[in-house]
């Protein structure tokens, strides 16, 4: 286990960069709690506060959730006790008015970010990651291109079938269409806290232990 240590840190990363990986690694070696949203929405709905009812209403109409009552939410679960030691805020910011919003409540609550980690992948490895799910017609089998493949190229392991195909969400086109969403969104986000002095830059196109050393070394 690592040493005790006092981070507020902020994870980023695009789909497909290992963000939740290594989420799962850091909140295992130094035990501080991981805020992360969809976490925070689901327990702000089981708990039915205010705030928690109202995002609800909105999700029950397949809306989007405004900024006010997500901010309100991420702001309550940053102030409470656990978060003294320190925490992993995971999917928030969103875009730059979070990020503004988020500084604006951390001053409130009497705290600060000391560090944004951004596991960085290229954007063609990306889609090659997240694009390379496909299955077999005939008996439903999944397989994944790189981490996954059959045993002998265009046979199903399972089956001995020929015939696959891939998920209209799982294609290319589409991949890089939801990509180019996150990174049109998260560009003025990493500027933002670039200028800070904040933005540390992880090289995620490695094995997830050699990547996880760097995050380490960050956080030590
Ligand atoms: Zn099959």
């Amino acid at each position: 286990m690592g040493g005790i240590i006092k981070m507020n840190i902020i994870l980023m990363g695009l789909p497909g960069a290992g963000k939740g990986t290594q989420a799962e690694k850091i909140i295992a070696e130094y035990n501080i709690p991981h805020i992360s949203t969809g976490d925070m929405f689901r327990a702000a709905m089981a708990n039915e506060t205010a705030l928690g009812l109202k995002a609800k209403s909105y999700m029950d109409q397949g809306a989007l959730v405004p900024d006010e009552v997500t901010n309100g939410i991420v702001k309550e679960r940053l102030a409470e006790s656990d978060t003294e030691k320190g925490f992993l805020l995971d999917g928030f910011p969103r875009t730059l008015e979070q990020a503004q919003a988020l500084d604006q409540m951390l001053t409130e609550l009497g705290k600060k970010i000391d560090a944004v980690i951004d596991i960085h992948v290229p954007e063609d490895i990306l889609v090659d990651r997240l694009a390379g799910r496909y299955m077999c017609r005939e008996c439903g089998a999944t397989y994944h291109k790189i981490f996954n493949p059959t045993t002998v190229e265009g046979t199903c392991d399972r089956c001995g079938g020929h015939d696959f195909y891939q998920r209209e969400d799982d294609k290319p086109e589409t991949v890089k269409n939801r990509l180019a969403i996150n990174i049109k969104n998260s560009e003025p986000i990493l500027a933002y806290y670039k200028e800070e002095g904040l933005l540390q830059s992880i090289d995620g196109n490695r094995e997830i232990d050699t990547v996880f050393e760097d995050v380490k070394k960050i956080i030590e």
